[in-house]
Formats: C-alpha cells, sequence, structure tokens
C-alpha cells in the first residue's frame, strides 16, 4: 500500500532540524503537514494576545516555507482524538508523525491518539527533537530519576556525548492541494478566532522559523559577545535586550535547540577562549535541558501541592496585592516597569523575572509562586510548561535553590545597572520627568518635586503596597519556619549558589537571616546571588 503521511505539528514549527517530519515524506506518496488549534489550550490555557499573534504568525511562515517544498500546511480547529480519527479516512492514511512531547497534557493526548491510530491501522512515528537529548535517555543513564542539579545532569549528558547533530531539511514534500485550500485549512487571523488585534502590544519579536534563524544568524555573527557571554553580567533592564531573545522561538520550536546548540559548538572549536556552563550560551541550552528532564518525570511539577520536590510553603492570598503586581502597580518603579514591559511585549529579561518573581513570593508579597507562574503564562511569548514551572520554584526557593534569606532588593537592583532609571522612564512615562536621585524610590521625594515633575505620589502613581525593609525580615523568619516543618529536611537536590560551601542547614538560619538584614544595601551581595549563573 503507498505511503500516504499526515505529520502533525505541535511545537516544532519548523522545517529545519525535524526529523519527523522527514520520517513522514520519506517515500510517501503524498505527505499532509497538520497543525490543530486545539480548544484545550483557550478553555484551560492561559494564553494573552501576543502570544496568539505570534503562533499565527509562525503558522504563515510555516506555510510559506513548506510551500517551498511542494506542500502547504492544513490548519483544522477541534479536539486532536476526533480531528485525526476523520482524517485518517477522509486521507487514507497510513502513517502519522509527530514531535515528542514531555508536557503531561501532551503525553496523555499523544496516548490516545497512539491507540486510536492502532485502531485504524495507522504507523506512528514519533522523534525527539525539542530537547538536545531525548530526556529519558538522560533519566535512564542517571539511574531512573532525574538529575536533580545542574552539576549532575552535566555529568549525565557528558557521558552521552554530544547531542544528536541536527537533520537536514526535507527537499520535497509532496502533497496534494486543492484549490480552495486557504478557505477550508488557510491559517486564520486572530479576528477570526475572536481576539482582538487591538489589543497586541507593539510586534518586537515577529513569530516564525524564518525569523527565528535570521535572530539565531545574527546572534551568532557575534562572535566575540558569544564566546565572552556571562549570563550573570548581563543586563535586565537595558532598553536593547541584553541576551539573545531567542526563548519565543525555542519555545515553540522555531529554532531547534540542537542547530543552536551545534552553532555555538563550532564558534567555541574555532575559538579556544569561551565562557563555559552554566554561564556561557551553551549554559543556557543546558538550563533548559535541565528542566525539561525534571519536569518530564516528576508528578505535579507545575503545582506545589503533591509535588515531591517542592517545599510546601503556607502562602498567603492577597487579591489587591496580585492584582497590584500583575498590573505594574506595587509603587516600586523597578518592579512596575517590568511587569509593563511584560504585559505589553512580552519577554523580559531573566534577572528581570528574578527580581518580579522574588518580590512576589518570598520577598514582599508572600504569594504563591504558582499564581506567578500562571501570569507569567499568559503573558510571556515563551511560557513554557517546563521552564516556568522550574524558575518559579527556584525563585520562590521552593526548589532547586534553598537561599532563601537571599532577597532582591526592589530598589538597589536595578540600579546597578541602570542608574539614571532610563527603563524606568521608558515603561512607566508618568515617572519620566522624576528626578534621578528619586526615580527608584519616588515616594520619597518631597512634595514641591513631585509637583514639578508632574507625578504625585498616592495621585498619579501608587505608594509602595508594603514596606520592603520592614516585610524582608519578617518573610525570612516565615521562611525559615516553613524549612523548619519539612516533613523531610533533607531535600535531596539541594543547590547551593555557585561557590557556595554546603552549610548545615536551619542552624544557620538566625545567622542567615541578621546578614539579610544589610543585603539590600550591598550590591556585592547582589552580585553573589547573581553567580549561580541561571
Ligand atoms: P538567553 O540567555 O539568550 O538563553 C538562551 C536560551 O537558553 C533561552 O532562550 C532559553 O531557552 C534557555 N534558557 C536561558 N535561561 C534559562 C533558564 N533559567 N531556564 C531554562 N532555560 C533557560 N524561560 C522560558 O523559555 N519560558 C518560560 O516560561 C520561563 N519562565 C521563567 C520564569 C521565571 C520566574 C524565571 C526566573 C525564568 C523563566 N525563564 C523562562 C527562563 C529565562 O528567564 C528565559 O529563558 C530567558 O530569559 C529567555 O531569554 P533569552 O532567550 O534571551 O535567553
Amino acid at each position: 500500500m503507498a505511503k500516504r503521511s499526515i505529520h502533525w505539528f505541535r511545537k516544532g514549527l519548523r522545517i529545519h532540524d525535524n526529523p519527523s517530519l522527514i520520517a513522514a515524506c520519506e517515500n510517501a506518496v503524498d505527505v499532509k503537514p497538520i497543525f490543530i488549534l486545539d480548544p484545550w489550550f483557550s478553555e484551560n490555557g492561559n494564553v494573552g494576545i501576543n502570544r496568539w499573534r505570534f503562533l499565527l504568525q509562525t503558522l504563515l511562515d510555516l506555510d510559506a516555507n513548506l510551500k517551498k517544498i511542494n506542500s502547504r500546511l492544513f490548519v483544522i480547529k477541534g479536539k486532536p482524538q476526533e480531528v485525526l480519527i476523520d482524517l485518517f479516512k477522509k486521507w487514507n492514511i497510513t502513517t502519522l508523525t509527530y514531535e515528542l512531547d514531555t508536557e503531561p497534557y501532551a503525553k496523555l493526548r499523544d496516548a490516545d491518539v497512539d491507540d486510536l491510530a492502532r485502531e485504524c491501522g495507522v504507523e506512528v512515528i514519533r522523534c525527539v527533537s525539542h530537547t538536545l537529548y531525548d530526556t529519558k535517555r538522560i533519566v535512564d543513564k542517571n539511574g531512573g530519576s532525574a538529575p536533580l542539579t545542574y552539576k549532575r545532569l552535566q555529568t549525565v549528558v557528558s557521558m552521552l556525548g554530544l547531542p544528536p547533530k541536527p537533520v537536514a531539511e526535507p527537499s520535497k514534500c509532496p502533497t496534494a492541494v486543492s484549490m480552495n485550500h486557504d478557505q477550508h485549512y488557510g491559517v486564520p487571523d486572530l479576528k477570526s478566532l475572536h481576539k482582538n488585534p487591538n489589543e497586541c502590544g507593539p510586534c518586537l519579536f515577529p513569530g516564525g522559523e524564518t525569523e527565528a534563524l535570521s535572530r539565531l544568524d545574527r546572534m551568532m555573527k557575534k562572535t566575540n559577545w558569544v564566546c565572552t557571554f556571562e549570563k550573570p553580567k548581563t543586563e535586565p533592564n537595558s532598553l536593547q535586550p541584553s541576551t539573545t531573545v531567542l526563548s519565543p522561538y525555542l519555545k515553540f520550536g522555531c529554532l531547534s535547540a540542537r542547530t543552536m546548540y551545534h552553532r555555538l559548538h563550532e564558534i567555541y572549536k574555532q575559538n579556544k577562549k569561551h565562557t563555559a556552563p552554566p554561564v556561557s550560551l551553551e549554559g543556557q541550552l543546558l538550563w533548559r535541558e535541565f528542566f525539561y528532564t525534571v519536569g518530564s518525570v516528576t508528578p505535579n511539577f507545575d503545582q506545589m501541592v503533591d509535588n515531591p520536590i517542592c517545599i510546601q510553603i503556607p502562602w498567603d492570598t492577597n487579591v489587591e496585592f496580585l492584582a497590584a503586581w500583575k498590573q505594574g502597580r506595587t509603587g516600586y518603579p523597578f518592579i512596575d516597569a517590568i511587569m509593563t514591559q511584560l504585559r505589553e511585549e512580552g519577554w523580559i529579561h531573566h534577572l528581570a523575572r528574578h527580581a518580579v518573581a522574588c518580590f512576589l513570593t518570598r520577598g514582599d508579597l508572600y504569594i504563591s509562586w504558582e499564581e506567578g507562574k500562571k501570569v507569567f503564562e499568559e503573558y510571556l511569548l515563551d511560557a513554557d510548561w517546563s521552564l516556568n514551572a522550574a524558575n518559579w520554584m527556584w525563585l520562590s526557593a521552593s526548589s532547586f535553590f534553598y537561599q532563601y534569606f537571599r532577597v532582591y532588593s526592589p530598589i538597589a537592583f536595578g540600579k546597578k545597572t541602570d542608574k539614571d532609571g532610563s527603563y524606568i522612564r521608558k515603561y512607566l512615562p508618568v515617572l519620566k520627568n522624576m528626578p534621578t536621585q528619586y526615580i527608584y524610590e519616588p515616594w520619597t521625594a518631597p512634595l514641591k518635586v513631585q509637583e514639578k515633575a508632574g507625578c504625585i505620589i498616592g495621585k498619579d502613581y501608587p505608594k509602595p503596597i508594603v514596606e520592603h525593609d520592614k516585610i524582608r525580615p519578617i518573610n525570612i523568619q516565615r521562611m525559615a519556619q516553613a524549612y523548619k516543618n519539612r516533613p523531610d529536611k533533607s531535600c535531596s537536590g539541594e543547590t547551593k549558589g555557585k561557590g557556595q560551601k554546603r552549610k548545615p542547614e536551619l542552624k544557620t538560619e538566625e545567622r542567615n537571616s541578621k546578614k539579610a538584614k544589610t543585603t539590600s544595601k550591598t550590591n556585592k551581595k547582589i552580585t553573589d546571588f547573581m553567580k549561580e549563573g541561571k
């Protein structure tokens, strides 16, 4: 029987380094590349307007790239299980191919689809290409459980050798296409999905494989920058991004992580002097791999309760504080500017994520990391199930990182790299005329100064919702208590910041808490905190 394939795009929205697309094309007389708009994501997912736009741009670009190899993209709305069973019959399909996905919803969905395919006599081919390695291989090599420290992950992957090289693009993909293809299977626009395009922010990072590869090229051409890249030395509040902003492209798979890895590897080979993990760009891809691997096997990874690697902390519920944080109304300009950039543009720097995540959780508001994760999930272009949950656990000192007494100052941290507050002035124009000496603490400006700047604190811009210096030691004590109450105090994956010696836990809490009282005032400590390299 002639081979007729469906290649089901989910993530992996690209034609480069796409082994399952290649498998669909091999010896096939017809290949139907499809994307299913699954209502589950609208109903249960939390997708903001900017990410919707990014996805639709990505699908348009994918369609354009498929045209170049004699094919088209078929976009279909519906529950994948129902859509696929119809298409198997309609198109007389013999083979279904897709990229492996380790998220819980995807695993359940794919298991269902595999059963249906089997019942219909359709062969299923799944390939790993979203991560550098097959995360299952990492787990197996680690003795059946996920490595719980970055160092351990490095050891395990070094035993596996380099990640597989990216595969070549398919040279052709024979697809029978009807005259009215666009009418039936074209990429919808925002309006037809009942989304309001006027709610979108500026389009700084257009979606799609073409843009992803050209962005990668632009980054990799800066050889010196690549070779000297150290994540902790990049800036959270520069007006132009100080890191690659490849994350939205990696999230949707417009860019293959292995393509990026091997491009880096080539550069490192030609330039013997270069930075190394965890701080280098290669190191960043390994953080991604680390969190994907842990997320792939940890039950309830995206929540606190019943998550075996997450410390149980009795967080507060405070709807007003949460709303103020989400909407950028905390009264701390550095925090509010970051949240505004996030909401409007969909991407913020990693250390900016650190600052607002610490502020929401253990630092100031003492609200659960799960709430912050949901807000990031809505607004980020790169919102990623594994990476978002893992990093929120890290920042809230719920897992991976346990130095809860190291708290970012919402005032001092931003000053370190932007003394004049240009970043704040850009994202919070209400403060644009505030003199530099007050820009991070406008409530301390005398009324006359506020009047001259055209911004009265408490009227035009909010007063701080909490007093950082007062709330910080209280929260540190609450964290200490939560740590003390842990049933198993020997958290297996416990990591210390880079260069830190393992200290006897708990006994040192009092000392640490005293130490922390001076933290916000000393830039050196902030630098130490950032040294972990993540
Ligand atoms: P670069 O520094 O240029 O790094 C290159 C790539 O490495 C990134 O694109 C990303 O894929 C990967 N990477 C870098 N840092 C990390 C990290 N800490 N963990 C995992 N992978 C990393 N990243 C997401 O992609 N999606 C998320 O939903 C997400 N949520 C986060 C939530 C919090 C609270 C924090 C603190 C971090 C989160 N991150 C998330 C990780 C990180 O902030 C972003 O990946 C990074 O800032 C993206 O910018 P970039 O592409 O310029 O990164």
